[in-house]
């Protein structure tokens, strides 16, 4: 018989693993709201924040705030059931319709959060027997969906088209799922989507696109990845998150009328949870009229972009190629990216380190994000600070 392992044992000495390894996750608490210029409580003094997904200076916008107190005082705090019970109200509903609208789909549910989504969004389309064709960088949460469904999870290497067409064609599953990132939360490229739904349409597969990170940001008007690149068709799924540029919190998916009806049905994570507060759908239509009317906002962004790209000359560290607000940083070793996360802290500059899990071993970066809350001094504060480091550092 093996010896039984104390459990708590185990786990200290895997804490030690983690911080042996560089890759122990600490928090830090923020004293300020989401905004460039932030306080933290173990630091004095300011720092400029390049981290949140706040892409459009959306979550500490008043006119949101105050949409969020108007309804807190037509509807009080809490939901009080699940959609399906007791807690689906008004707000709601003129919420999911105006998504509806907005990214050209004839319906939409609204979810808590995104990771809900994907784990809930996938099991209802796949089950046992099925086949979910994967993007090998997706988000964990389209991960964990996969696994959730039981379907056969098939993975094939970022965007490589010819090897996912090899996959479905070598398939004989029934029911067949792609699913894939809109814009890449750790690469900031944008999918190919027009291929991808070829693919789909030919191999009668559904197409989940994943839109965290295009959604208010890409597109006319900010509708997102599709209207990007100007796709509809009846095998489309598209989930959008909410509380990155919306600057508030949950997600939808928008689809066929059927497709949600059955989602409505059969979504565990939408069945079995509380319905959100119906507040926060109240500050999510005022977010939506923002995004809308945001092409100044979007506008800015793109030159904040362009400029950094412009600016930014290195020799070791190894820029990703992206247009989106998402501009990584490769610099590899995940000691040598902590140092200079640390090191940039110093010069009062927030930027966080990201390594395994969250992107491949031997790839750690500073994830650098681009809003349109920055102002061009700003940018170019980071890129000389970039620069002198990369020079300094051994
Ligand atoms: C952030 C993110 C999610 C999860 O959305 P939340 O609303 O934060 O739960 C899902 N997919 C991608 C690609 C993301 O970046």
């Amino acid at each position: 018989m093996a010896e039984p392992i104390d459990p708590l044992d185990e786990l200290r000495a895997g804490l030690d693993a983690l911080d042996t390894a560089g890759l122990r996750r600490r928090r830090r608490i923020v004293t300020t709201p989401c905004r460039p210029d932030t306080r933290l409580a173990d630091r004095d003094g300011a720092v400029l924040a390049f981290c949140s997904n706040d892409y459009l200076g959306l979550a500490a916008e008043p006119a949101i705030a105050a949409a969020l107190r108007q309804g807190s005082e037509r509807w009080g705090s809490g939901s009080g059931a699940s959609h399906l019970v007791s807690g689906h109200y008004a707000a709601h509903e003129a919420l999911e319709q105006r998504l509806a609208a907005f990214t050209g789909m004839d319906d939409a549910l609204y979810f808590s959060t995104g990771y809900m989504a994907n784990i809930g969004v996938m099991p209802a389309l796949v089950g046992r027997g099925d086949a979910i064709f994967a993007d090998k960088l997706n988000h964990a949460s389209l991960v964990d969906g996969a696994l959730l469904s039981r379907a056969e999870l098939i993975r094939y290497p970022h965007c490589d088209l010819g090897a996912l067409s090899a996959r479905l064609a070598a398939s004989s599953a029934p029911r067949k799922l792609i699913v894939t990132d809109g814009v890449f939360s750790m690469d900031g490229d944008i999918a190919p989507l027009p291929e991808l739904l070829a693919l789909a349409e030919a191999h009668q597969a559904w197409l989940l696109v994943d839109d965290a990170h295009g959604f208010g940001v890409l597109g006319p008007q900010g509708r997102g990845c599709l209207a990007h690149f100007g796709l509809a068709s009846p095998r489309l799924i598209y989930m959008g998150t909410l509380g990155k540029a919306a600057g508030v919190s949950g997600a939808f998916v928008a689809g066929q009328r059927d497709v949600i009806d059955w989602l409505l049905n059969k979504a565990r994570s939408y069945i079995f949870t509380t319905g959100a507060p119906p507040m926060l759908a109240e500050g999510l239509l005022t977010a939506l009229d923002l995004i809308e009317q945001g092409d100044a906002r979007r506008a800015h962004l793109n030159a904040l972009i362009a400029r950094f790209k412009a600016g930014l000359s290195l020799q070791r560290w190894q820029l990703l190629p992206s247009d989106t607000p998402i501009q990584p940083l490769v610099i590899g070793d995940n000691h040598e990216t902590l140092a200079v996360s640390r090191a940039l802290d110093a010069e009062g500059l927030w930027v966080p380190a990201i390594r395994p899990p969250t992107v491949p071993k031997g790839e750690a970066r500073l994830r650098i994000v681009l809003s349109a809350a920055h102002s061009a001094e700003q940018v170019d504060r980071l890129v000389d600070t970039l620069k002198r480091l990369e020079a300094t550092q051994a």
